[in-house]
């Protein structure tokens, strides 16, 4: 379906021409009419459908039709990272580029003091992490009291991060009157009880079904040795000349660590993390888009709603301990219709994982085996831990492989139970 076909404004349609879109996402075609409706909607959809769109440009278009006298917040936009919230606003300014609205983005980790010198000035939308956004009320330096619409983006991501009491509080600055959007790329009891409690009637609208990658996506299954992940990846990337990779790592040290030994092996590599500053996340981001950096390395969090068009290849070094999680890593390739190949590389420690990801999928994932990188059957399991300073065991034990066992161990490190703490 076009874009004329939606009923947006003039302005809009231009904006979006010159965005070089041509057909609306299917994500776009329902939710645009809704929201141009004025009801309440609640959307099923992932990070890669356009879903950034499809509630942006019908926002815009409320707005268009009440007056601005005086410049109020009119509409406001949460989102779980400070990434996704830079994200929104820049598709809020090229949708609105030729409308006279004025957007703020708001979130933690940088000057509080310049976000608020650009609300004095006065802004129609802001878009905003919670914890940001709430220090801003507390001090008395926004004011909500005009908002007409309400977009919670990614809220699974948000109650996920533990924003759920933040998001109640920002709600009671709110008037009660107003329409309000919920996107969700799951739905747990818990953002069923949030869309309960938030929404009115809402309509429903629910593009993938829950947990499944867009189409498009070539996904496939590397069995390897824990410790020689890092070398088939060097390997991969050299011998199939892939020139941007995002690779994802469980823990911020990780990520650090693959990243230097990347560089190591001559590629050309960045990390972004948590405890990474937001100007070093983004100038990662944006080198990595220009092609300076050929592998970032990122955790879930970090990666979170980064938009990276056309990216072709997301490696999963290490699999998600959330299995929801491989669907939103996976969701950076093969954006709006674009190939793309998600590759997985395997030890034995990760098969509970696997498992619990073709599960949800409703799939078996293809492996393959790489010559010369067969996984050791006399490998056994080790737990596999997450963050928080949490590592590995290292050394000696790590190598238990010296202790052979005597029955089992065919085939390709696969097939053995992993011993989970
Ligand atoms: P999103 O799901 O909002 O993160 O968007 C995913 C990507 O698709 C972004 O890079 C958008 O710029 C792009 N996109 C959004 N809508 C369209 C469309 N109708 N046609 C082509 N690309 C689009």
């Amino acid at each position: 379906m076009l874009f004329n076909q939606l009923g947006l404004t003039a302005e809009l349609l231009r904006a979006v021409k010159e965005q070089g879109y041509e057909k609306a996402t299917p994500i776009q075609q329902q939710a645009i009419p809704l929201v141009l409706e004025g009801g309440d909607v609640l959307a099923g959809a992932q990070t890669g459908t356009g879903k950034t769109a499809a509630f942006t440009l019908p926002l815009l278009q409320r707005l268009q039709h009440g007056t601005v006298n005086r410049r109020r917040v009119r509409a406001l936009v949460l989102t779980p990272t400070r990434e996704l919230a830079a994200q929104v606003a820049d598709s809020i300014r090229d949708y609105g580029r030729h409308l006279p609205f004025r957007t703020a983005v708001i979130y933690g980790g940088v000057s509080i003091n310049t976000q608020i010198a650009k609300l004095r000035k006065g802004v129609d939308v802001v878009v905003a992490t919670p914890g940001r956004l709430l220090d801003h009320l507390q001090q008395r330096t926004i004011d909500l009291g005009a908002v007409e619409l309400l977009v919670l983006d990614e809220a699974d991501r948000m109650l996920d991060m533990g924003f759920i009491r933040d998001i109640r509080k920002v709600m009671k600055a709110l008037p009660a009157e107003r329409q309000n959007l919920l996107f969700s790329a799951t739905f747990s009891q818990e953002i069923r009880r949030l869309a309960n409690d938030l929404l009115d009637s809402p309509a429903e609208i629910r593009i993938a079904v829950n947990g499944k990658p867009a189409d498009g996506i070539s996904q496939v299954v590397y069995p390897v040795d824990r410790q020689r992940k890092r070398e088939l990846l060097s390997h991969l990337i050299g011998k199939e000349n892939w020139r941007q990779v995002l690779v994802f790592t469980r823990t911020k040290h990780g990520a650090n660590r693959l990243a230097k030994q990347l560089e190591s092996d001559g590629l050309n590599s960045a990390a972004i993390h948590g405890n990474k500053s937001q100007s070093a996340r983004l100038a990662a981001l944006r080198d990595f888009k220009a092609g300076k950096v050929r592998v970032l390395v990122a955790t879930d969090l970090a990666a979170r709603g980064l938009d990276i068009e056309r990216l072709p290849h997301v490696v999963n070094f290490e699999l998600p301990h959330v299995s929801e999680d491989y669907v939103h890593r996976i969701g950076r390739t093969a954006r709006a219709g674009n190939e793309g190949h998600a590759i997985s590389l395997v030890c034995v420690d990760e098969h509970k994982l696997l498992a619990g990801i073709e599960k949800l999928l409703q799939t078996r994932l293809r492996q393959e085996t790489i010559s010369g990188y067969e996984p050791d059957p006399r490998i056994k399991a080790e737990p596999v831990t997450q963050g928080r300073g949490q590592q590995r065991p290292s050394g000696k034990r790590r190598n238990g492989a010296a202790k052979r066992r005597s029955g089992g161990g065919k085939g390709k490190g696969f097939g053995r139970r992993p011993a989970y703490a």
